[in-house]
């Protein structure tokens, strides 16, 4: 039986002893609850516990759930593949999308966010490891997509998101999360205003902290395994 409350509280501990390790305040760190394949009424019991950033991958479901939970102080990340002709759905129901790694997409996201909704947050994917399979676009193309969103009415910058290449090595690890978090400097350092790196997982949280991560995207060590 998973208790939901006692494993959010386990995770927020971990971040919690993360950041102290490497004197960052914890409340620099923010917490995404991924919720993919599991049930609007567990979102329901760590909405009850406090949580407010939820993650989810497969649109058409994730949907089902935003409509459960309407009225609910969500705040809905769109953390999956994104397909172009499905942008709207992400557009008209998402507070954040993280997972922006091409220019059409950036273009379509932009005119179809409501005008009546505050601008989106976006984060884009890396393909920090440069795998043949991966989404995400390369550290090369940042700078051009990143102007993109920037002046794109609608859409706000907020930062970059990657997801590792599996290894068992700490090290391999920790490698990627610093090119990612170099990348992001490089873009501050360039002038756009963005506040957030997304990356580590239940397995690997330490060790983005420690490279600079400032939101952690937990699902299993929340929610249980996924079936
Ligand atoms: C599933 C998923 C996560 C959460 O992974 P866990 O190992 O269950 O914590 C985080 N980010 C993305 C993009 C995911 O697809």
């Amino acid at each position: 039986m998973t208790d939901i409350p006692t494993r959010l509280q386990a995770v927020r501990e971990r971040i919690a002893a993360a950041a102290r390790a490497t004197n960052q305040p914890t409340d620099s760190i923010s917490l995404l609850a991924v919720s993919k394949k599991k049930p609007a009424g567990d979102i329901r019991a760590a909405l009850a516990a406090g949580q407010r950033a939820f993650g989810e991958n497969y649109l058409q479901e994730a949907l089902e759930k935003i409509e459960q939970l309407a009225g609910e102080p969500v705040e809905w990340h769109f953390i999956g593949r994104i397909q172009s002709n499905k942008t709207r759905d992400i557009a008209e129901n998402f507070d954040w999308v993280q997972t922006v790694d091409r220019a059409r997409v950036v273009r379509r996201l932009g005119q179809q966010r409501p005008t009546d909704r505050p601008p989106l947050n976006v984060l884009l994917q890396v393909n920090i490891d440069a795998e043949e399979q991966k989404a995400g676009a390369l550290p090369a193309a940042l700078p051009e997509l990143a102007r993109l969103v920037a002046d794109t009415p609608g859409l706000r910058l907020r930062g970059l998101m990657a997801i590792p290449q599996v290894s068992d090595d700490p090290a391999v690890q920790a490698a990627s999360a610093r090119r990612l978090r170099q990348a992001f400097d490089a873009l501050r350092a360039s002038g756009f205003g963005i506040d957030t790196l997304s990356i580590g997982m239940s397995g690997d949280l330490e060790a983005a902290i420690a490279e600079g991560s400032t939101m952690v995207r937990i699902g299993t060590a929340i929610f249980g395994e996924r079936v």
